[in-house]
């Protein structure tokens, strides 16, 4: 299995999730067998305790598990059934640690978040990634998944989120540098209506997930209006990428045609590549 990974900076609910979806829309509209995790850093076992007035809809899985809203994104976008371990939160990350060590798995050990709560999220990713999803599509009978698409909850620099982002930093050496692939998604504000497009929230936050040992390999910029060639080329000298791994992501009236606007820009073509996957797609993408 190939991994990649999206996390976001800046601020929430810069589309991570349709990001996310898209990418693996794409990636599946090749040939390739996808999955996806959401892990949020909060921690209730699950949403369904949530209230839909603070947290959105509550999706429901055909296997009952009550779980984020960008579970359904995902089902939707790339026309799979996922379960309940398809959502990862602290809670669950926790209850299963904890569990363990009333149970005397641990043999003594003080148990700690590095290693064991980094090691308890690295097995259960790799478990659930294995998992083949339902296909809607009758032609796919797939015995093994090629690409795990994982969104990372919240935003890089959250307390909450520190030990997914350390776990994620030890799961770059276990999956190998050919099979992990990480994606930043930024804010590029405009602060005037004459104003230009500005880089440095996203700097500061690639900075930030740097410090933290995960080098973004493509960073996706949310923005009002199309990114600008210059705007491309300030976040590649600062940000450790080359500009055509900078890709616009501007407000559309239509989310799903978001996959079009990443294809567009060759999103797909920058995964495959770090993923050594372009030899094996079973189908180029079409238009
Ligand atoms: P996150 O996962 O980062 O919190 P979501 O994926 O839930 O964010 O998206 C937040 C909201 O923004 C959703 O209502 C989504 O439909 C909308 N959205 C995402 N991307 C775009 C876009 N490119 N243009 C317009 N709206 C978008």
């Amino acid at each position: 299995v190939k991994y990649v990974l999206v996390t976001g900076g800046v601020l929430s609910g810069l589309g991570k999730g349709i990001i996310a979806s898209s990418i693996g829309r794409i990636m599946k509209e090749m040939g390739l067998i996808v999955t996806a995790i959401k892990i949020d850093p909060y921690i209730n076992i699950d949403a369904g305790t949530m209230s839909p007035f603070e947290h959105g809809e509550v999706y429901v899985l055909d296997d009952g598990g009550e779980v984020d809203l960008d579970l359904g994104n995902y089902e939707r976008f790339m026309d799979i059934t996922l379960e309940r371990d398809n959502n990862l939160t602290t809670g669950k990350v926790y209850k299963s640690v904890i569990d363990k060590e009333r149970k005397g798995e641990y043999l003594g050990k003080t148990v700690q978040v590095v290693p064991h709560i980094c090691d308890e999220i690295q097995d259960w990713i790799e478990r659930v990634a294995k998992r083949v999803p339902h296909n809607f599509d009758s032609e796919i009978d797939a015995k093994e998944v090629d690409v795990c698409v994982i969104e990372l909850g919240g935003t890089v620099g959250d307390i909450e989120s520190m030990p997914f982002i350390e776990a994620m930093r030890q799961f770059q050496f276990r999956a190998g540098r050919d099979n992990f692939c990480e994606i930043m998604v930024s804010l590029v504000p405009v602060v005037s209506v004459v104003g230009e497009q500005k880089t440095k929230p996203t700097q500061q936050c690639v900075s930030t997930i740097r410090a933290l040992g995960l080098s973004p390999d493509v960073i996706v910029c949310r923005s009002e209006n199309p990114l600008s060639d210059s705007t491309k080329l300030k976040l590649s000298n600062f940000c450790h990428v080359p500009p055509q791994n900078v890709i616009g992501l501007h407000n559309v009236s239509n989310i799903y045609t978001v996959p079009l606007l990443l294809s567009q820009q060759n999103v797909h073509g920058i995964i495959l590549e770090k993923l050594r996957l372009a030899d094996r797609v079973p189908r180029p993408l079409e238009g």
